[in-house]
């Protein structure tokens, strides 16, 4: 038998995309906090993975090589983790690499929006947050923006600047949902519905969405996610038994500043579902 985690977390960012910390401080912090099965998930890239299993190795707990895939699924941008990956496989990494082909000419179009509204030097601003300038992001552009005292803090400038109809938004085509899943499954990974709880669709369009999901061989969602209310837990677990989804426990910790719960610090699953981990715990 293979052992059980008790405390995973498998979902969380470093550096290498919007993370604040190195993949080997994010290793350790989350060590720290007593988790003992943890994926490091970057958007689109797997450039921190090496480094952080070395870090989980040296602080004795159990890795799982993910990354966090964007989507864009009728309209709406949908992120699908992939938990347990073959970071060299060549099908996973071509896909990742067109999915961030797209955000330097998309930086490029935000900062001009901005600049029309007399907000000048964004795109250079959003660099100086972006350790990785591949991986430049929205996220990158809101730490400027509040630098420079535009906003009080991300939330905001997310709110009035940065989400559709605002004017630093820039409409992105990301990756097909069949082709981010197929991407992840050729690489040995578990497929994942990244944050459920954040999309702004019906009830409907969830079921739609994850009906899909399943139909492209798409298997977990986060039934636990650090941007869901109790309520939502309950909710995405009733998901997860209709749909026969794994359900994932995850934080997407980016930062102490960023984040509402800490790496590690989230509920556990709810009763009634079968964790992801089941699928990763004889390989990690
Ligand atoms: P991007 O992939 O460039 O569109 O940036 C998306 C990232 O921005 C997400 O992964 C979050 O880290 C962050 N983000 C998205 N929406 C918000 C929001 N409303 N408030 C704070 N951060 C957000
Ligand atoms: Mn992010
Ligand atoms: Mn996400
Ligand atoms: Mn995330």
């Amino acid at each position: 038998m293979y052992p059980m985690p008790n405390n995973p977390d498998l979902h969380c960012h470093s550096t290498v995309s919007d993370g604040w910390l190195s993949p080997t401080e994010v290793v350790r912090r989350a060590a720290g906090n007593g988790v003992d099965f943890l994926a490091l998930t970057d958007h689109d890239e797997t450039g921190g993975l090496a480094e952080a299993r070395a870090a989980a190795v040296a602080a004795g707990i159990r890795f799982v090589p993910g990354v966090e895939v964007s989507v864009s699924w009728r309209g709406e941008t949908i992120h699908i983790v992939g938990l347990g990956v073959d970071a060299d496989n060549p099908t996973l990494a071509a896909g990742l690499e067109q999915v961030r082909a797209g955000r330097h000419a998309r930086a490029q179009q935000m900062s001009d929006a901005l600049a029309a509204l007399g907000i000048r030097g964004v795109l250079d601003g959003a660099l100086t947050f972006a350790r990785n300038p591949a991986l430049v992001s929205r996220a990158h552009f809101a730490r400027h923006l509040v630098a420079i005292g535009l906003m009080p803090n991300v939330d905001a400038v997310f709110k009035h600047y940065l989400v559709r109809g605002k004017p630093g938004f820039v409409e992105t085509r990301w990756a097909e949902l069949a082709d981010a899943v197929a991407w992840i499954r050729a690489a040995g990974g578990v497929p994942v519905v990244a944050h459920p709880g954040r999309y702004r669709v019906s009830d409907d369009e969830m079921a739609r969405l994850l009906a899909a999901f399943v139909e492209a061989g798409g298997e977990g969602l986060e039934v636990v996610s650090g941007s869901h209310s109790d309520a939502k837990m309950s909710k995405f677990a009733r998901y997860a038994r209709r749909f026969g989804l794994l359900a994932s426990r995850a934080s997407d910790f980016h930062g102490e500043e960023e984040s509402r719960v800490d790496l590690g610090r989230c509920e556990p699953l709810p009763d009634g579902v079968t964790p992801v981990w089941s699928r990763l715990i004889d390989r990690f």
